[in-house]
């Protein structure tokens, strides 16, 4: 883990020495303080040596001055080098989620991925900078001190430093606390992130149930247990420096009480109280060092842990070494004995057999749950299958790129997902290069070019969240114009029009004709009735593909098809 962490700072070299050799200084001119006071009360105001003074008082001065700016340095570059290592872990990150395939999405919640992006990473790199400062400072500090505090008086010295182990254990137990503490909290306004979320996605169901008041004692209950949790921070926080404080006020009191005595048997000089007491009065810096060090190193080290516990996630699917670059194909699609199961729980498809022909128009019906989504998810590889083998033209899809075969097929689902942008940004989504022209060829194609032009802002209209602005009929016109642009030669059509009325189904109908035309197309209904005059039916079922044939020769047959044509038809007229 540390080599891993230690990559992270390689790049940054210069700015980690130039941090570091900073914060050195600086804690060596904080040595140098209390031995100039000493010093000057010891050998210099008794001779009256004005000019002496006043040398001491320039020095200092210049010595502040460059502490000043050794301190910027060290603020400001810090914090620069965790940003740096920060932005390349989540760099890093998000390139490799993005290779990860839909298992790893199927399996991950979306909350998750976000604080891992966001904030472990932010917490690892205040463990980058200031982790290695701290202790730097701190031991730099502390032994530096009581070096010379040991030169001055070696009695007194011990018993100081015979405190301070005792202050660094209650400080750093209060400190457990108090992140425990904090870390409650955080829990608890995740807790009212999630809720507020919630309640605001779904608020035409809360409005609908007029459950507005449920939402508010929901909400209740989360806001108190944050109070709660708040004001039990803040507790142990106070608990925690005021003792810090009591602690350090009694070394002070200590040191001026057993120096005193010291000075009352002529074995210590004033200036070399002044110089203990300076010393003693620095030593609540260190310690606030080392326990925030240990803080930051268990909430960095943890957030690292899982940085880096995602990032080993290797993706399920990978392209082979020998993969091919495919250019356009022509869409003969080929299942041979292909069994899939998610996770190896329970096989969903079973030895599935069949070929498609380019350009024929085929559609899968069968009841819900019988593996039509998923048996088209094989075509792009999203899902990887067990046994048997996919070919296309001929091809295993295994022995192209993923990038290129997906390249090659378009899929129209049920519940479109429009980015948040423009309708045109939204279009451009199917080929990112694609010019003013060719989108309004794809919109007017996908009969989504009028509506578009009586939006407000036509093309630049922004289309809001999720395209909440749009009706579900507009929105899947954009996601086919997006298919359109893309133009590819195999296209999947899952229960695309099952959200939709009757009269915007007729009309998206109109599109996919079109769209279908010259593809190798795959079409998943709901309403059998819009595919009568499809090439092929297939009828699959937990038992496989176990009809196929016209609509003509299916009913003929008077098998499963004709029984679910006949329920649905029933329905519609009674
Ligand atoms: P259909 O589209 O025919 O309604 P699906 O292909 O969506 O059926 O689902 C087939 C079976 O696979 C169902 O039992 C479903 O619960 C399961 N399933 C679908 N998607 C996943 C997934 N991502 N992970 C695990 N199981 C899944
Ligand atoms: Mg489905």
């Amino acid at each position: 883990m540390i080599k891993r962490f230690v990559k992270y700072y390689r790049p940054h070299l210069p700015l980690f020495f130039l941090d570091f050799g900073c914060a050195f200084l600086i804690a060596l001119l904080d040595l140098i303080f209390p031995m100039v006071t000493r010093w000057t009360i010891n050998s210099v105001l008794p001779d009256k040596n004005l000019n002496l003074l006043l040398m001491i008082g320039g020095g200092l001065l210049a010595l502040y001055v460059a502490r000043y700016i050794l301190n910027y340095i060290v603020d400001y570059y810090g914090h620069v080098l965790g940003v740096r290592m920060e932005y390349h872990m989540r760099k890093d990150l998000f390139s490799h989620i993005q290779k990860l395939s839909f298992n790893f999405f199927d399996n991950t919640k979306t909350g998750h991925i976000m604080s891992r992006l966001v904030n472990d990473l932010n917490e690892i790199s205040e463990l980058a900078h200031h982790g290695p400062e701290d202790l730097f400072i701190a031991t730099v500090t502390l032994l530096g001190s009581f070096l010379i505090m040991m030169t001055i008086n070696w009695q007194l010295t011990l018993i100081v430093f015979a405190i301070i182990p005792i202050m660094l254990y209650f400080a750093i137990s209060k400190n457990k606390r108090m992140q425990f503490a904090f870390k409650d909290m955080r829990l608890k306004i995740a807790d009212i992130n999630a809720q507020v979320e919630d309640s605001i996605a779904g608020v035409r169901v809360v409005k609908s149930f007029t459950n507005e008041w449920y939402e508010q004692e929901k909400f209740e209950k989360g806001n108190k247990n944050f109070r709660l949790s708040r004001e039990n921070a803040f507790k142990v926080m106070a608990q925690f420096f005021s003792g810090i404080g009591f602690f350090s006020n009694l070394i002070n009191l200590l040191v001026l009480f057993i120096g005193g005595l010291f000075i009352y048997y002529n074995r210590l000089t004033v200036g070399d109280l002044v110089g203990f007491l300076l010393y003693v009065s620095m030593f609540l810096q260190p310690i606030r060092r080392i326990t925030a060090l240990v803080e930051n190193y268990q909430r960095g080290a943890a957030g690292f842990n899982r940085f880096l516990e995602t990032l080993d996630i290797n993706p399920d699917i990978v392209d082979s070494p020998d993969a091919v670059e495919i250019g356009r194909l022509n869409g003969n699609i080929e299942f041979s004995n292909v069994t899939f199961s998610y996770n190896n729980k329970g096989d969903v498809l079973k030895d599935i057999n069949f070929k498609i022909d380019k350009g024929e128009t085929v559609a899968f019906v069968g009841p819900s749950g019988a593996g039509k989504t998923t048996l088209c998810s094989l075509i792009p590889r999203f899902y990887e299958i067990d046994k048997g083998s996919l070919m296309i033209d001929g091809m295993d899809i295994r022995k192209m790129t993923q990038r290129s075969l997906r390249d090659n097929v378009g899929i129209v689902q049920q519940d479109v997902f429009l980015f948040s942008g423009t309708v045109r940004d939204n279009i451009a989504y199917g080929k990112v290069a694609a010019t003013d022209q060719e989108i309004i060829e794809a919109a007017r194609l996908a009969n989504a070019h009028e509506f578009i032009m009586a939006l407000e802002n036509g093309y630049n209209t922004y289309i809001g969240e999720r395209g909440v602005k749009l009706s579900g009929g507009q929105k899947q016109r954009i996601s086919i114009a997006r298919i359109f642009l893309k133009n590819p030669p195999v296209l999947i059509l899952d229960e695309a029009t099952s959200a939709l009325d009757n009269e915007t189904e007729k009309v998206i109908q109109e599109s996919f004709v079109k769209l279908a035309k010259s593809r190798t197309t795959l079409v998943i209904a709901h309403r059998m009735a819009t595919i009568r005059n499809v090439d092929r039916i297939m009828v699959l079922t937990e038992d496989g593909i176990i009809e196929e044939g016209n609509h003509s020769t299916l009913m003929d047959k008077e098998g499963v098809y004709a029984r679910l044509y006949k329920a649905q038809f029933d329905d519609l007229v009674s």
